[in-house]
């Protein structure tokens, strides 16, 4: 079965101390895990999306506006890629099985075109990683089940500012759309 692997939101913005909305230590914390994870799918040559929260600052059209502070504002570091990521995804960036798309709402799915990204390549298994896990991977897990994808979760490579969310967004994963947790 082909596999990719699917980049979320691990910016600045959502993982660094001073980030706009970060979800502080957890995040921290899977930073070489991440990096690990990346570099042995990139290694085989499977194929890598970032998928990547992308807003206009006060954007009076956008439901977050009123919901969170601004965050991931286009062009800005704090959309930047954390820690050694951001390096790594600028040394392999320009290679054909790695992909980049912003997005503007939780789910990688929502207004992209990850979905035919994945489809034309024959790929049918999902592996999540990124923040947070009860949000956006969340998001992005369910629309994949919907869409048909088995799904991986990398426990160690997913984090939350909210412990019980975090936890609970594990067990809905395994148990309600039948994730494999690694
Ligand atoms: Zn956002």
């Amino acid at each position: 079965m082909k596999r990719a692997l699917i980049h979320i939101d691990y910016t600045n913005d959502f993982v660094a101390e001073n980030g706009a909305l970060t979800c502080g230590q957890p995040g921290q914390t899977i930073h070489d895990e991440i990096l690990r994870i990346t570099k042995e799918f990139h290694h085989a040559k499977d194929f890598i999306a970032f998928t990547i929260d992308c807003h206009q600052l006060n954007d009076p059209l956008h439901p977050e506006t009123a919901l969170f502070p601004p965050h991931n504002i286009k062009g800005s570091s704090g959309r930047q890629l954390f820690g050694q990521l951001e390096a790594f995804y600028q040394q392999i960036k320009d290679q054909d099985h790695v992909y980049y798309t912003d997005k503007t709402r939780y789910s990688a799915f929502a207004g992209t075109d990850l979905d035919l990204q994945l489809r034309s390549r024959k790929i049918e298994e999902l592996h999540l990683i990124g923040v947070c896990t009860d949000i956006c991977v969340l998001h992005t897990a369910v629309e994949a089940y919907n869409l048909g994808y088995k799904l991986v979760i990398h426990q160690n490579a997913v984090a939350s500012f909210n412990p019980v969310g975090h936890q609970w967004a594990l067990d809905h994963f395994k148990h309600t759309l039948g994730a494999e947790i690694r």
